[in-house]
């Protein structure tokens, strides 16, 4: 691993379980450093909304080709939109309709998927190409973007995880129990760990942050540190 400070935008990967705050976070360093966001889970989301809509059954996903050709197909489009990141699916705002119930439920088994990931993964990587984002998931900093020179592996104590979920559910008009969102997140992070292709986990060259007592802007502080110890001051860095 290379010491020297970096000459061009680093991208910045943010990985970690349901609930730790990625998303939030990724924006808020994105809209810090004039980076553009990408949410990773957006797109697993996306394929899975459109399975649904297209009455695929989950019990035939492991080996359903149209799974995989809803994949590769995919036409989605990240917006910068009043401070928000907004996904357009095939030229239609879809970001409320990615946070439905019922993809909620199915998410992590579609992208258990091994064909999907791959497909999703060429795309993650070709929006990453020229550097300058910031991109939250399950395994940016493990296989998306390796040569990240800045991951950061989020996570929370439950109970936090599970609230800010709560929260999240509420502001997005489809309110939950405790009970719902705990077994969710828990649910979630069983799959997202133990599935055969990339696997949550943190790589090894991930900075932990726990933010269980920290503020949000602590927390989009701490990791603006980093990228600013790696970046040549005469770099474009845009703020
Ligand atoms: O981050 P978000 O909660 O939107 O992700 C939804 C789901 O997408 C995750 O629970 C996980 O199953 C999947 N995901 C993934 N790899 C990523 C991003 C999301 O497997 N890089």
């Amino acid at each position: 691993m290379t010491t020297d400070p970096i000459s061009y935008l680093p991208n910045i990967a943010i990985d970690g379980p349901a609930g730790a705050g990625k998303t939030t976070v990724a924006k808020d360093v994105a809209a810090l450093l004039g980076y553009r966001h990408i949410d990773s889970g957006g797109m697993y989301r996306a394929v899975t909304l459109i399975a649904i809509e297209s009455g695929f059954e989950p019990s035939d996903w492991n080996d359903d080709r149209r799974l995989l050709a809803v994949a590769r197909g995919l036409d989605i489009d990240y917006r910068e939109e009043a401070g928000e990141t907004r996904i357009y699916l095939g030229g239609r705002d879809r970001t409320r309709d990615l946070r439905d119930p019922a993809v909620e439920r199915w998410v992590s088994v579609v992208a258990s998927v091994p064909e999907v990931r791959w497909a999703l993964v060429d795309k993650q990587r070709s929006l990453a190409r020229s550097g300058g984002v910031v991109m939250d998931g399950r395994d940016i900093g493990t296989c998306v973007l390796r040569d990240a020179p800045v991951k950061v592996f989020l996570t929370a104590a439950m109970p936090v995880r599970v609230m800010r979920r709560l929260m999240q559910k509420h502001c997005t008009g489809s309110p939950a129990s405790w009970d719902e969102a705990a077994s969710s997140v828990v649910e979630r992070d069983r799959i997202d760990s133990t599935r055969s292709e990339s696997p949550l986990r943190p790589a090894r060259d991930a900075i932990m942050i726990d933010s269980t007592r920290m503020a949000r802007c602590d927390v989009v502080s701490q990791i603006r540190f980093m990228v600013e110890g790696k970046i040549d001051r005469r770099s474009r860095v845009k703020r």
